[in-house]
């Protein structure tokens, strides 16, 4: 897995550990997401078709949509910074639907309180829809739709709405490489469709589903997305994972090393599907098995930053492990103090790209320690090197996903 895969996973683990919570979203962990339908504004999904074909014609009534077509609505960016977007020719509506402004070129948006600026000079209200001809483009980047702009409290938020299965696409070409399997490709688009759906059913927030980031599953727009990705959502549309009907939390990861994680060991909730799986398919992951060399002035480093003054006696142990081997919990020592913490405490200090996984032991080595381990990743649900592995061997996406959601099914998705 490239580099930005694991880093995608380990910062998720990161933002759970941040939030102290769980809630099994998409490559990760995410805070819950506000009670279905209580209380939340929904706004029309924008057309991106209008906007490509007829945005150049007669005021449009407002952001139409299509039917059949799923949009998921995903954060780009939120700042108190003005927004510029770009397109040869740009349309603007208000929260009723009616035309603002047709705009060529450049739009600059800034927020004051709750209210747009437009352009430097109108003032609108806290709500815009815009789409450009041919594409609109945010910091450079294809946004793949039409964008919702919302000012809230000073700050904009920028919210993409894309088809979803344009962002389907585009979310597997970050999670996984081109040279994967195409059947591993399409687990992927599989696994990050339901997600997907989940998030619309239970959105992040009133004016988003899910967060363009690692909180919930990376977008960066629709720039580069090689075929194979644009054919394994293709080739898997409409199609969830579903557990007794119901959409799966299909959570995945990197690389488990031999043997995944349960969610009941990995986040204290039992999953029925997502209990350990044997893998032996993730053996040719460069991050099967790892090292890290702590040197000793990190060692003091992370003493200080865990609550333990590091003196020359300074020592790090893993205490307790889960069935599958990761750590549960690391005592740090030193002149007759020590503090035990739980173990993503310390992964998360010394660095996810370090500490690649929980599965990880500590000895002292010359000029410091040698951590050494396998897998990368939570190690949770799917493991994306297995699928590929499992894949090669000639597994098809359903049994792939079969085999690390063991008891669900992959169904169309219904309306
Ligand atoms: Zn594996």
């Amino acid at each position: 897995m490239p580099q930005r895969d694991g880093m995608t996973i380990s910062s998720l683990l990161l933002l759970m550990l941040f939030l102290g919570m769980v809630s099994f979203c998409g490559c990760a962990e995410a805070p819950p997401r506000p009670a279905e339908g209580a209380g939340r504004k929904v706004l029309a999904p924008p057309s991106p078709a209008e906007a490509a074909g007829t945005a150049r014609g007669a005021a449009a009534p407002g952001p139409p949509r299509i039917a059949g077509t799923r949009f998921v609505r995903v954060l780009l960016a939120e700042g108190a910074g003005p927004i510029v977007l770009r397109a040869e020719e740009m349309r603007a509506w208000g929260p009723d639907g009616r035309l603002v402004a047709e705009i060529p070129g450049t739009l600059t948006l800034s927020a004051v309180g709750g209210r747009i600026r437009f352009d430097g000079t109108r003032l609108l209200r806290d709500t815009l829809d815009v789409a450009g001809v041919p594409e609109l483009r945010l910091s450079g980047g294809r946004v793949g739709g039409r964008l919702r702009i919302v000012a809230r409290r000073g700050r904009l938020l920028a919210v993409a709405v894309v088809p979803l299965e344009t962002y389907v696409a585009a979310v597997v070409s970050r999670e996984m490489p081109p040279r994967f399997h195409p059947e591993a490709l399409a687990a992927q688009a599989v696994a990050v469709r339901t997600y997907a759906l989940g998030a619309m059913r239970n959105p992040r927030d009133t004016d988003y589903d899910v967060a363009g980031s690692v909180e919930d599953q990376v977008f960066e727009g629709t720039d580069n997305v090689a075929p194979v990705f644009l054919r394994a959502a293709e080739e898997t549309r409409g199609l969830v994972v579903r557990y007794r009907g119901e959409l799966a939390r299909t959570v995945y990861h990197s690389t488990c090393g031999g043997r995944t994680e349960s969610a009941a060991d990995a986040w204290g909730k039992d999953v029925p599907y997502l209990r350990s799986k044997d893998c032996g398919a993730c053996g040719d992951s460069p991050f099967s098995r790892w090292e890290y060399r702590m040197s000793a002035a990190e060692g003091r480093r992370l003493g200080r930053l865990l609550g333990i003054p590091p003196g020359k006696d300074l020592r790090f142990s893993v205490e307790g492990r889960t069935p599958t081997g990761r750590a549960k919990r690391v005592r740090i020592a030193s002149g007759g103090v020590s503090r035990e913490m739980p173990a993503p405490e310390f992964r998360k200090a010394a660095g996810y790209a370090r500490v690649r996984s929980l599965k990880f032991g500590i000895v002292p080595a010359a000029g410091g320690w040698l951590v050494s381990g396998e897998g990368y990743g939570h190690g949770v649900g799917m493991c994306q090197f297995g699928a590929n592995g499992l894949a090669k061997s000639g597994r098809s996406f359903r049994e792939i996903l079969a085999y690390y959601y063991p008891g669900t099914t992959v169904e169309g998705e219904s309306p």
